[in-house]
């Protein structure tokens, strides 16, 4: 068995819309594959004595143990290590459990395709099914612990922290989208400029001003005493001198604490004597010169948890400890603890195992005790000094037992602080008395306090403290994504983006566009490239100015990894054709059809598909959709239009020369197509489709039909705005135009514009693409041969695996096939070839360069428009 490739897919893909998270695994089973389960000796018992919790998985049989059954009855390699990728997640502790395996057109190259929570788990658990498949096949022994325990170190390294991951888990349940920024747990909320963003408790609105007051404990403790908030009395000393002053004034039992200190470190509490003092001073000044001395306070740790000025959780803190039975030494008894099933590695349960560290042995020594002591029946021994969870420190909810006036208190002292999430750290008896009465004091305000002990409380209510940063960030009525149109398709995408984007544009919007050539903001290109794929369109949805975003998707990057949105307002699918045929396991247009699905699937409910009614594939799809469909036609008798129009629903057509919306039989007539200058006066009909498309989607989204005509007519198809697409450029004897066509229907498209163009001459430069299938680049030939007098072979930039001779080859049999004997030449270089195609050029010549490197040709022909302008001068 080989992999061959792994992929983390991670938006909407063609295994599932509704599944972003998965791991495509493809794998050569190799001489496996003649070896189904059932084949190989021992294999089911083997695997059910690894692995015995698949015995879960009911599989296809349905029953508990169904997988099981089928190993018996014999199945193919991919689907058990399918099975196995998902069940070693799930046991260290990622459960998630959706699957699919499928033979690709390869026989024995299987795509093994299952879910993930953490994508790093996912791809070492991928690696690992098979590491496994392989030991169980040749009867190897393989750790499993080992294995599991690395599954859950991955996931601990790379996934959100509790809190952040509450968060996040909120705005999803509302159907907020987030995208995780960087590597830690900065992450956005939303889109463009309706984005929020949050760093684990820290709101994009938290005032930093508020953190450093938080920071400095002594500047906090003093705000809240002038606010006659208890704190407990003391000061801040740097020497001997000082700590003598401050303990004759606040009397024993004090804490020493370093000023910016956390966790406790370099904290002396309970202190009662000057002895312990000055020991406790020097240990606190390792970390800062300036010391907290204050009073120590008795009771138990406490946590207030404010968000948006409301109190909305309590909680009781202890630290990690153990209690005594008078026989099991601390070792014993920390081992037991760590069985209680509660406890799990890192964040995966309610509570964190506990380990011992310097923390739990400096606090072993002042016991005098070592991890072999026996404490008696009923002792509690703590082990951490902090009540952190992350530390295996417990909690309990008392949320519902905080007296009127200590929330009160809690809400006041947020404010008087102003930290929108604010978690306050009291030392008390209880909290069901007002602090003054039970002699309670605040002893710190945390900024970015953690989640977990409210959300999962070892005892008590746990409480959705998620849910009110997610209010306070979004209120009812505050949108948090931004409308999105996305364009796919096999031609005509970029043009029909950047005409959608230039409407936008016009009505106001400032639009973010992806686009093959680059991506753009407002007039802006921000990078230059093919930019069709989930990495760009999350650029254009992470800018932080766009209001509306219109994103060409192409077919490369939803194989990759899956759609860059979650979800879109309207889909627009131009039209499915033959291109990139037997790439990616895509062989036919059928194939090809589940790929544009994808978008189309991705539509909301309530948005629209724009569908082409004059392309056979995009009706074949029709039935499947789920949102609103509209439809667009070059043919108002098109049957599909008719049937449409008798239902009374919403099309696009082009009608009696106008470009015209029709609601039923109702007409709204938008412009005259001669008036649209990308149509070349009418004669190119692709275009025209691509306005269709365009104007309807526009329509859609409400923008009103002046704005629309007035936008159509301002859209000019100059080099600078639609390089490539059908740009012309006039000299005194002959023309040029430049074009992007490179697959059938683009030629079949530019044939259909030449049919309209008159001239003395028709000279093409052509050429194959070096990935496309044999047929592919003959068609083009043989349209090529029908359309031209005269063709120069040119070659691409990129060959893509073929050799120039080959293409070549191909072309000219095309072209030989077209019926007429049409002469050519070969001139390798784009820029030759153009170039002598223009010294040929006669009175009425029409040259048709299909370019590759649309820039360089541009720059090329301007140059000599600008040459003859200056020869005239
Ligand atoms: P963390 O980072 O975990 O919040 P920290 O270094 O900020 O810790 P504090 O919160 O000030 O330190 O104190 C840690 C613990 O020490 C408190 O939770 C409390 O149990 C104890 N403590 C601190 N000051 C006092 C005091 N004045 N009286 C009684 N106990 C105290
Ligand atoms: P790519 O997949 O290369 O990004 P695209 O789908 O973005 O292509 P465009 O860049 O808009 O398509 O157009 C490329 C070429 O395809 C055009 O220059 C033209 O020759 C042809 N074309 C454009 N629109 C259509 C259409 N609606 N039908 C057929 N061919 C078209
Ligand atoms: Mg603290
Ligand atoms: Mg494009």
């Amino acid at each position: 068995m080989k992999i061959e490739k792994i992929q983390v897919l991670r938006g909407p893909n063609i295994w599932s819309i509704r599944r972003p998270n998965l791991i495509q695994m493809r794998l050569d089973l190799e001489e496996i594959e003649h070896l189904p389960t059932n084949k190989i000796p021992g294999f089911r018992e083997r695997l059910e004595r690894l692995i015995p919790s698949l015995i879960t998985h009911r599989c296809s049989e349905g029953v508990e143990g169904g997988f099981f059954q089928r190993v018996e009855m014999g199945t193919w390699m991919g689907h058990v290590i399918e099975h196995i990728a998902l069940e070693i997640q799930t046991v260290a502790g990622m459960d998630t459990g959706f699957g699919r395996t499928r033979e690709t057109k390869t026989p024995g190259v299987y795509n093994v395709v299952f879910s993930y929570l953490e994508e790093n788990s996912g791809v070492y658990a991928a690696e690992q099914s098979v590491e496994i498949a392989r030991c169980l096949i040749e009867n190897i022994d393989y750790d499993i612990d080992a294995c599991i325990q690395n599954l859950r170190e991955i996931r601990e390294r790379h996934r959100l922290g509790p809190s952040t991951g509450s968060i996040v888990e909120e705005a999803v349940s509302r159907r907020i989208p987030w995208i995780r920024l960087g590597r830690n747990s900065l992450v956005q909320l939303g889109y463009g400029v309706n984005q929020q963003r949050f760093q684990a408790t820290i709101t994009g609105n938290t005032s930093s001003i508020a953190v450093e007051i938080a920071c400095n404990k002594e500047l906090t403790k003093r705000m809240l005493d002038q606010a006659a908030i208890p704190v407990p009395s003391g000061d801040l000393v740097s020497d001997e001198e000082g700590l003598r002053t401050v303990i004759e004034k606040i009397g024993y039992p004090i804490v020493l604490k370093p000023l910016d200190g956390n966790h406790g470190k370099g904290s002396s509490i309970n202190v009662n004597d000057f002895e312990t003092a000055l020991i406790g001073l020097q240990h606190a000044q390792n970390f800062s010169q300036n010391v907290i001395v204050e009073r120590y306070i008795t009771g138990y740790d406490f946590r207030i948890l404010v968000i948006n000025h409301k109190m909305v959780a309590a909680a009781r803190r202890v630290p990690a400890h153990v209690i005594g039975d008078g026989k099991l030494d601390i070792q014993e008894l920390i081992d037991k603890e760590n069985l209680n099933p509660l406890r799990g590695y890192g964040h995966e349960k309610v509570l964190t195992e506990i380990t011992v560290d310097k923390d739990t042995n400096e606090l072993l020594e002042k016991l005098h005790y070592t991890l072999k002591s026996v404490p008696k029946n009923g002792e509690i021994v703590y082990l951490k000094s902090t009540a952190n969870l992350s530390t295996g420190g417990t909690s309990i909810d008392v949320t519902d037992m905080v007296h009127p006036e200590n929330v009160t208190m809690a809400e006041r002292v947020s404010r008087i602080i102003g930290l929108d999430v604010c978690g306050i750290d009291i030392m008390a008896e209880n909290l069901t008395q007002p602090l003054k009465e039970s002699g309670g004091a605040i002893l710190e305000v945390n900024a970015a306090p953690g989640f977990r002990m409210h959300l999962a409380p070892s005892e008590g209510l746990p409480r959705n403290v998620a849910a009110p940063v997610v209010d306070m960030l979004y209120p009812p009525g505050k949108p948090a994504k931004i409308p999105i149109i996305a364009v796919t398709g096999t031609n005509g995408k970029t043009t029909t983006t950047r005409l959608i984007a230039h409407i936008v544009k016009n009505n106001g919007y400032r639009v973010g566009f992806t686009t093959s050539d680059g991506i753009y903001i407002q007039n802006v290109m921000l990078t230059k490239g093919d930019t069709t794929g989930p990495i760009s369109a999350e650029f254009v949805l992470k800018d932080p100015t766009v209001e509306f975003a219109v994103l060409e998707t192409a077919r490369g990057g939803i194989l990759r990894s899956g759609l860059g949105f979650k979800s879109c307002d309207i889909g627009v699918l131009t039209n499915i054709k033959e291109d990139h045929l037997g790439m990616n396991d895509i062989h036919n247009l059928r194939d090809l059809t589940k790929v544009k699905q994808v978008v189309m699937d991705s539509v909301k409910k309530d948005g629209w598909s724009v569908m082409n009614a004059d392309d056979e594939y995009s009706m074949r799809l029709m039935p499947e959709l789920e949102s609103r469909v509209a439809l667009f036609s070059l043919d108002e008798e098109n049957p599909h239009m008719k049937k449409y129009a008798k239902e009374g629903k919403i099309s696009c057509v082009y009608e009696e020369g106008f470009i015209t919306i029709k609601k039923g039989d109702w007409k709204i007539r938008i412009i005259k197509a001669t008036h649209v200058p990308i149509t070349m006066e009418a004669k190119a009909k692709f275009m025209i489709a691509n306005v269709l498309a365009a104007s309807l989607s526009a329509y859609l989204h409400g923008f009103a039909i002046d704005d629309i005509a007035n936008s159509l007519r301002t859209f000019i198809p100059s080099p600078a705005l639609t390089p490539g697409r059908l740009n012309i450029f006039k000299f005194k004897k002959f023309q040029v135009l430049i074009d992007f066509a490179h697959n059938p229907a683009g030629y079949e498209a530019i044939e259909e514009y030449l049919k309209n163009v008159e001239a003395t001459k028709k000279i093409g430069i052509i050429s194959g693409v070096g990935d496309r299938r044999d047929e592919d680049i003959r068609q083009c030939g043989k349209i090529a041969g029908r359309m031209f007098d005269y063709i120069i072979i040119r070659n691409e930039k990129h060959l893509r695996g073929r050799t120039e001779d080959e293409i070549n080859e191909l072309i000219i049999t095309g072209m030989q096939q077209a019926g007429k004997n049409v002469s050519y030449e070969i001139i390798p270089k784009e820029i030759e070839a153009l170039k002598h195609a223009m010294s040929m050029a006669e009175e009425g010549t029409f040259i048709t360069a299909l370019s590759d490197v649309v820039t360089n040709a541009i720059d090329l022909v301007q140059e000599y428009q600008n040459r003859e302008l200056l020869e005239e001068g």
